[in-house]
């Protein structure tokens, strides 16, 4: 069976670029990929999508149609592919022993997937028939400030909670600042507190006791670094897909055998 990569991150994050990149990278090997596009508003894809949300539903047309702006337009569309979902899980079955990845981009806005109830029923139809993983990728030169970082570290702990599928936090854009400071803070509680400590924007204590919390989310997940522009890591990344599929058969999996 082929293993879900769900790609989820803020805008500008780099997931269309990563998407393009992993496909150039199975093409070029001998994965066998199949590419879907989730996103209604993206103006041109730099791949070929194998299914595009775009060929069934245009959000502008939705927009005009039910009077919404760009966000509700988006939205509503993803709305109405969940709709069909049962479709494309069907259409991936009949190829499945043909296929190694399915990649799956999501739209620019990250809360229309993560915090709609369409996002759910897209997650779960992925995950009830296929191992499936969500890439989240953060913006490596944007989150070298320690409170950015751990917000970012608070959206990703959200959606490992909220999806309970393994996750592997995507370091984007290493060609533009190396990630080993996050490593760096995500294995050493006290150099992040260091790192906190001498920004004065925040309240130390606060910022003290949920990054007790997210300690504990550190334990739960991968992190690797990736250049979605140059192609570095893509075999890292690749290593911590395979390595949170497993995870997926030994827990999501396990438990749902179990509620049925
Ligand atoms: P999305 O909104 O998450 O789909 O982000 P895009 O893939 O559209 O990328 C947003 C911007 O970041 C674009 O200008 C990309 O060229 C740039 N970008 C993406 N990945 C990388 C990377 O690995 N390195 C650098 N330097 N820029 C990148
Ligand atoms: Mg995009």
């Amino acid at each position: 069976k082929p293993v879900i990569i769900i790609v989820i991150g803020m805008a500008g994050t780099g997931k269309t670029t990563l998407m393009h990149r992993l496909v150039c990278d199975t093409m070029g090997s001998n994965k066998r990929g199949y590419v879907i596009n989730l996103d209604p508003a993206v103006m041109t894809l730099p791949f070929g999508a194998n299914i595009d949300i775009r060929d069934t539903v245009r959000y502008k047309d939705v927009m005009k149609e039910y009077g919404l702006g760009p966000n509700g337009g988006i939205l509503t569309s993803l709305n109405l592919f969940a709709t069909k979902f049962d479709e494309v899980v069907s259409v991936v079955e009949k190829r499945a022993d043909q296929l190694d990845y399915v990649l799956v981009d999501t739209p620019g806005q990250i809360e229309i997937f993560t915090w709609s109830a369409s996002g759910a029923i897209i997650t779960e139809a992925f995950a009830s028939t296929f191992p499936t993983v969500v890439a989240y990728v953060v913006d490596t030169p944007r989150s070298t400030s320690p409170v950015t970082f751990m917000s970012n570290m608070l959206y990703a702990c959200s959606i490992l909670y909220k999806t309970r599928l393994p996750l592997v936090l995507t370091f984007n854009k290493i060609d533009v600042a190396k990630h080993e400071f996050a490593i760096e803070w995500m294995q050493d509680f006290e150099a992040f507190q260091t790192a906190l400590e001498s920004d004065k924007s925040y309240s130390a204590t606060y910022t003290r006791s949920l990054s007790l919390v997210l300690d504990e989310f550190y334990k739960n997940l991968r992190s690797v670094g990736v250049s979605a522009m140059s192609g570095a890591g893509v075999n890292t990344f690749f290593d911590a897909i395979e390595a949170s599929a497993k995870e997926y058969m030994e827990t999501y999996r396990a438990d749902l055998d179990k509620r049925i």
